[in-house]
């Protein structure tokens, strides 16, 4: 991991779909900020590609409109250009490869910001127009197929143009400064690594909960929905982050074996035991935030759907670090409240010393991906003064961005500049993905043999009251502590 105020030579950076939402939403954004922080140098190309018919001018207008007044927005703008290509047609593209060619010496990054659909025709067009030369990479962007077959299809597509070392599969949970500082916890401090197992770890949650439901997605998301939105990709990436063993050192390959092994030691979830371990959900109408918002299928058009919107199960891990610790995943749409965070909870001490009558609170170690992100560590101290012995729960905040004065990047600031650099230590290796699927897939198989419907929730609530009972079974509760 650099600092993300190292230095790059100038390079370009061809954005296929680059006027749709992400381009204009997050990664134009995260470009404007590395371009203000004097990261991005001048002569850099950024190169967007869709098929609407505009010039360099009429996409700097849609970029203007997208940015907002910004400091530096004209100059940035300048780095913009745009190509008019259509990914299944082969007109245009000598010209654009003659365009890249007239600067040899920059490294090209080609981020695939498109439906997935669209990335075997966009490589091997990259391919047969000799694109692929010099320092090239291509980013991926999720979904990576929607099972194991479609997955492999799309890998064998994209690595019959590129080699492996070349790619980089985006999951820009892994570029959030907690899940970096998770990983600088973990191995930077002799405290945590020698409890960070199943003798003192009593469980681990992992929540990633919106309180928006699925807005103009929708047709995309019924074919997904949850399980293969959140848990697949970014929910498994947190928990091997949580979960793998001390990496030998910080190269790509050896961060992600160790993440592999991980997704290798998930027990499997199947047609025998689906049905305890997992709870899926859809929202109805109800209120969020204090604003009635209509229910799932009516986001849909009135269109009937049993994909679900929510979901909670409990995973393992067998190995001998994690075995007997429960890993409870919950996500959803249309929750109480926007929240990601994976708490990790410490088994209580053994015996307390103190009023027998009041429960000593266990150590969670909380992080906080977002909203504000940070990291926070839930103690036992003494009430401070008189009064006898009044025992308190209290957070250490463990953050330090406002001590160090720091504005936390976006996650696409750190990963845009990391592809720059060729530094794919945060991206999904091919072997990743398709273990995470190969777990996933039997979830999706045994949900799909029940017949059965993904359970109503309220909009507004936490899901399901099942997903209650899923944690509560076991003696245990999610995290509720705000602060
Ligand atoms: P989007 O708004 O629908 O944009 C799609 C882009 O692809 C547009 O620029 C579109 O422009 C272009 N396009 C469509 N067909 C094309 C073709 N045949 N040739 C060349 N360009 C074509 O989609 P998005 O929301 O930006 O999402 C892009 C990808 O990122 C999707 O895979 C999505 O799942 C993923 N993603 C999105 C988000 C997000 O927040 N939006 C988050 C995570 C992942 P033209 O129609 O003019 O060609």
């Amino acid at each position: 991991m650099n600092s993300p105020a190292s230095h790059v030579d100038p390079f370009d950076l061809v954005i296929f779909g680059g006027t749709g939402d992400l381009a204009m939403r997050k990664l134009l954004p995260a470009l404007l900020h590395r371009y203000v922080d004097g990261q991005i140098p001048e002569g850099t190309r950024v190169i967007g590609v869709a098929r609407e018919q505009l010039d360099d001018d009429g996409y700097r207008a849609h970029a203007r409109e997208a940015l907002g007044e910004r400091p530096q927005l004209d100059a940035f703008l300048k780095l913009l250009h745009y190509r008019p290509l259509d990914a299944r047609k082969d007109d245009g593209w000598q010209a654009f490869a003659e365009m890249l060619d007239a600067e040899p010496g920059h490294v090209r990054v080609f981020y695939l910001s498109t439906s997935p659909e669209l990335f075997e025709d966009i490589c091997n067009r990259l391919g047969s127009h000799g694109l692929n030369r010099g320092q090239s990479r291509v980013v991926l962007e999720k979904p990576i197929g929607h099972d194991l077959a479609s997955a492999s299809h799309i890998n064998d597509a994209v690595g019959r143009v590129f080699d492996e070392s070349q790619i980089f599969r985006i999951d820009h949970y892994l570029g959030k400064e907690t899940v970096q500082n998770l990983l600088v916890l973990r191995f930077g401090n002799a405290l945590f690594e020698p409890l960070w197992n199943a003798g003192h770890i009593d469980h681990v949650q992992i929540t990633v909960a919106e309180t928006l439901g699925v807005g103009r997605r929708g047709a995309y998301y019924d074919r997904s929905g949850a399980l293969r939105d959140m848990v697949q990709n970014h929910m498994l990436q947190l928990l091997c982050m949580v979960a793998m063993e001390p990496p030998a050192s910080l190269s790509p390959d050896a961060v992600r074996d160790e993440k592999l092994k991980v997704l290798h030691a998930l027990k499997p979830i199947d047609g025998r035991n689906a049905m305890q371990l997992t709870v899926r959900g859809q929202y109805r109408a109800g209120v969020v935030d204090g604003q009635k918002v209509p229910g799932y299928q009516e986001d849909l058009g009135g269109k009937p759907s049993d994909t679900e919107t929510f979901v909670a199960l409990k995973a393992e891990i067998g190995n001998w670090r994690w075995a007997g610790v429960p890993f409870y995943l919950r996500t959803g749409k249309r929750l109480a409240q926007r929240v990601s965070e994976i708490v990790v909870a410490f088994k209580s001490v053994p015996h307390s010393i103190f009023d027998a009558t009041v429960p000593l609170a266990q150590n969670r170690l909380v992080l906080r991906l977002q909203p504000d992100e940070g990291v926070k560590l839930w103690l036992t101290i003494k009430h401070p003064g008189p009064g006898g012995l009044r025992l308190r729960h209290v957070p250490l905040d463990m953050s330090f961005a406002e001590a160090f004065g720091v504005q936390q990047p976006d996650a696409y600031e750190r990963l845009l500049l990391d592809v720059v650099r060729g530094n794919p230590t945060l991206f999904m290796r091919r072997d990743e993905v398709e273990a995470a699927w190969r777990w996933a897939d039997p979830i999706l198989a045994a949900w799909a043999a029940s017949g059965e419907a993904p359970r109503p929730y309220a909009a507004g609530s936490w899901g399901p009251t099942a997903a209650v009972a899923l944690i509560e079974r076991d003696g245990r509760t999610w995290n509720e502590d705000s602060e």
